[in-house]
């Protein structure tokens, strides 16, 4: 039976860094600070905001709270966005996604100045990211190296494979295990022999949208196993990329879904903040 990462504690410990970094911060009278804009009434980005803002609260970082009408338009969010840039008090923008159907995503987060882009999704830092130096990297991908290191596992030399090629999540894992000295296969919907591929890999991330698709003869025995995947269900039951209960019994680490990769991408949202700010102060 696989050893369980729990990733409520392993965020729990990276927000108590943040928070210590924020004390420390507070001495030198800086307080680091969170814009977060939601744009329209989507239930569960209305959940993920709350829940970014009372993380904020918990690590001593000061929350900006921008709720837009679902009719705000483009320009309007670029403006609210270009007065954050120069608010200098205002450390790190988050722009929730996804947006109404009339903003063009890629417009609004090109326009945030990198040093602000606590999600790390602007391309000068995915750029940044590609070239090994990047300060302010994505969350959830960023969470799945923390949970990896912070089991003891050493990806140094490690097959890994990621299944997923999302600019969000599959793209950029595979950049940090590259930089975490790891050969990387990506894996995506027109990848021949998945499964074969799959079994070559000491450590395996799912970041694929589909309930149970890693089953446990695509597992080497012994590999670390990754679940980003967050499918919902009927009553809004939560399932993950892989089957958890049979997968369990091969890999020797393994991420539960919930609880394992999902709560590590606001603590890594924190630890951006305080970088950001840390940045912005000149503060090594
Ligand atoms: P996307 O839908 O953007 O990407 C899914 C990827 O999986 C694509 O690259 C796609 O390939 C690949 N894929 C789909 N079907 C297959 C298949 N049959 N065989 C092989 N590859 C396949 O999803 P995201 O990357 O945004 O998210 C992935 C999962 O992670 C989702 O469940 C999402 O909810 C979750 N997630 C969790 C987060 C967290 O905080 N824990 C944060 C972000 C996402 P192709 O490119 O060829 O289409």
């Amino acid at each position: 039976m696989a050893n369980i990462i729990d990733g409520k504690a392993i965020s729990a410990q990276i927000k108590e860094e943040a928070r210590l970094e924020a004390v420390e911060l507070a001495k030198k009278n800086i307080t680091p600070c969170l814009a977060v804009v939601l744009v329209g009434d989507d239930p569960a980005s209305q959940v993920y905001v709350r829940n970014k803002k009372k993380a904020c609260e918990l690590c001593g970082i000061r929350s900006l709270s921008y709720e837009l009408g679902a009719d705000t338009s483009e320009a309007e969010l670029l403006e609210l966005i270009d007065r954050l840039n120069a608010d200098k008090e205002c450390n790190g923008i988050l722009v929730q996604l996804p947006l109404p159907k009339h903003i063009d995503e890629n417009k609004v987060l090109l326009r945030i100045l990198p040093e602000k882009d606590v999600d790390g999704f602007h391309p000068y830092n995915v750029g940044l990211l590609s070239i090994g130096k990047a300060e302010l990297k994505a969350c959830t991908p960023a969470g799945c190296i923390e949970l990896i290191k912070r089991s003891g596992v050493d990806i140094t030399g490690k097959s890994c494979v990621v299944v997923g090629r999302s600019n969000i999540v599959g793209k950029p894992v595979g950049m940090l295990l590259l930089a975490e000295n790891g050969t990387v296969t990506t894996c995506h919907s027109r990848t021949k022999n998945i499964a074969e591929v799959c079994r070559n890999a000491d450590i395996l991330i799912a970041a694929v949208g589909r309930p149970k698709f890693i089953t446990e003869d695509m597992v080497k025995e012994g590999a670390v196993v990754i679940d980003v995947g967050i499918n919902r269900g009927a009553y809004n039951k939560l399932t993950g990329d892989v089957d958890f209960e049979n997968v369990s019994k091969k890999a020797s680490y393994i991420t539960p879904v919930p609880g394992g990769v999902g709560p590590m991408t606001i603590a890594m949202l924190m630890k951006n903040c305080i970088t950001a700010c840390k940045a912005q102060n000149n503060i090594k």
